[in-house]
């Protein structure tokens, strides 16, 4: 469509993985192969245990007199009370806090805040100059590449590659190319990652809260995957709450996508102009997902079930994926799996592969097997970097056998495109 504004133009672009997506889904419906082995799906596996969980307070809720004014009433565009109480309630217990309420927004799940920060505290700024939202990470959640409305205002910065072991390998914030100044606005990287299933360590968040403080920059730690909920991560690690942290939760991995429920916790500074832009944006998130949730927050049954039943299904799949790459992926290959440390995906990087990641990923849909593109993944990184094409993202919401002959299939692609560009 040609009448539209700037930024309908931009947000309208179909870039990064969105565009990989459409061509997913074109696949899948094509039923060319009904085979399919799809290792592309970012939707969290349905856990009967979980949904059980959730239709059990959805009963609740609906059978209380509550139900009525909960989705029949416009609430508090900072969120439900009984959902903010909760947050407030547990967190505090949990992590020794004195939170109030004030240190707290419920959005309709966390994409939200990212758009919301991205817009408040960097882009044309009041005072004049321009400010950039910095992914201090990169790779990292191609949902950053969409969240400011002022072009070019997302810049990510190259990690440093450590190689951890034989065909394992780990990436680490560069601090020699990471520049604190006032040109930036705000900082944004997930922990656990997606794509990667890296964690930053303690120390590493600690460094980048400590550097981004003396100018007084926000740092969203985006803790999608994080404990206590849902919990999906492989090596201890604990949340940062420096004055100048928002830490931002999403519901959507303890399987509530579709309730859309994001929380942000940080200083009342912050949260009150984020809440500002939720009012003009959206009002505030649904309802009656912030009511079946608050009981479970608050009486610990979410981290309950995090801890029990959604982190050991991801841990299980990370131990199948990990064993089939060594058993099936020949040395000859220099293939690395980045250490699974969190989150819901693996992430392959094929050193010095002879062809791009995009063709690779046509290859792979050949053999009956579809990943994501890594190039998707690199949001805001300008630098023509070889890695970018390398690398590809397997989900691991495909079934342990799934997982299993996907890889099998991947290593045989693999090998022949190595043993091709030497014979
Ligand atoms: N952050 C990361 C790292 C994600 O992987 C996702 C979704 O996959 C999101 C944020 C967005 O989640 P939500 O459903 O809470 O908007």
């Amino acid at each position: 469509m040609e009448n539209l504004s700037l930024i309908g133009q931009q947000m309208s672009q179909l870039t990064g993985v969105r565009a990989i997506m459409k061509d997913i889904i074109e696949t899948l419906r094509s039923g060319e192969n009904a085979s399919w082995i799809d290792l592309s799906a970012g939707n969290p596996v349905i856990l009967p245990e979980v949904e059980q969980l959730w239709r059990e307070q959805a009963q609740k809720i609906i059978d209380s007199p509550d139900f009525g004014p909960i989705i029949a009433r416009y609430g508090s565009s900072q969120g439900y009370e009984p959902m903010i109480e909760a947050i407030v309630s547990f967190f505090n217990q949990r992590y020794n806090l004195s939170l109030g309420s004030e240190n707290v927004l419920i959005t309709p799940g966390s994409q939200s805040i990212y758009f919301f920060a991205a817009n408040s505290f960097a882009g044309p700024m009041a005072a004049g100059g321009i400010k950039k939202v910095l992914l201090p990470l990169s790779p990292d959640y191609t949902g950053y590449g969409g969240v400011a409305l002022t072009p070019d205002s997302v810049w990510a910065v190259k990690p440093f590659i450590e190689k951890t072991s034989a065909h394992r390998f780990k990436y680490r914030p560069d601090f020699s190319q990471l520049t604190f100044d006032e040109s930036i606005g705000c900082i944004i990287f997930s922990r656990p990652s997606n794509p990667t299933g890296n964690v930053l360590t303690d120390e590493e968040v600690q460094k980048i809260a400590d550097l981004a403080a003396v100018y007084d920059i926000p740092v969203l730690v985006d803790s999608a995957y994080a404990p206590p909920f849902p919990a999906l991560n492989y090596v201890p690690m604990e949340p940062n709450f420096s004055p100048n942290v928002l830490h931002c939760l999403s519901l959507s991995k303890a399987g509530l996508p579709g309730e859309r429920l994001g929380v942000v916790i940080g200083d009342a500074k912050y949260i009150n102009i984020l809440q500002s832009f939720q009012t003009n944006a959206c009002v505030h998130s649904s309802r009656f997902g912030q009511a079946i949730a608050a009981p479970t927050i608050r009486s610990g049954a979410l981290a309950e079930i995090a801890q029990d039943v959604i982190s050991p299904h991801y841990g299980e799949k990370f131990k199948v994926i990990t064993s089939a790459f060594f058993r099936y992926c020949p040395d000859s290959v220099p293939w690395y799996l980045h250490e699974t440390e969190g989150g819901i995906f693996a992430w392959l990087w094929l050193e010095n592969l002879p062809i791009q990641d995009v063709e690779l990923y046509q290859l792979l849909k050949k053999s009956g097997v579809i990943v994501v593109p890594g190039s998707s993944f690199f949001p805001g990184l300008r630098e023509d970097w070889k890695h970018k094409h390398e690398c590809v993202r397997i989900s691991l919401t495909a079934t342990p056998k799934e997982l299993e002959e996907g890889v099998r299939r991947i290593a045989q692609v693999i090998t022949q495109v190595y043993e091709d560009s030497t014979g």
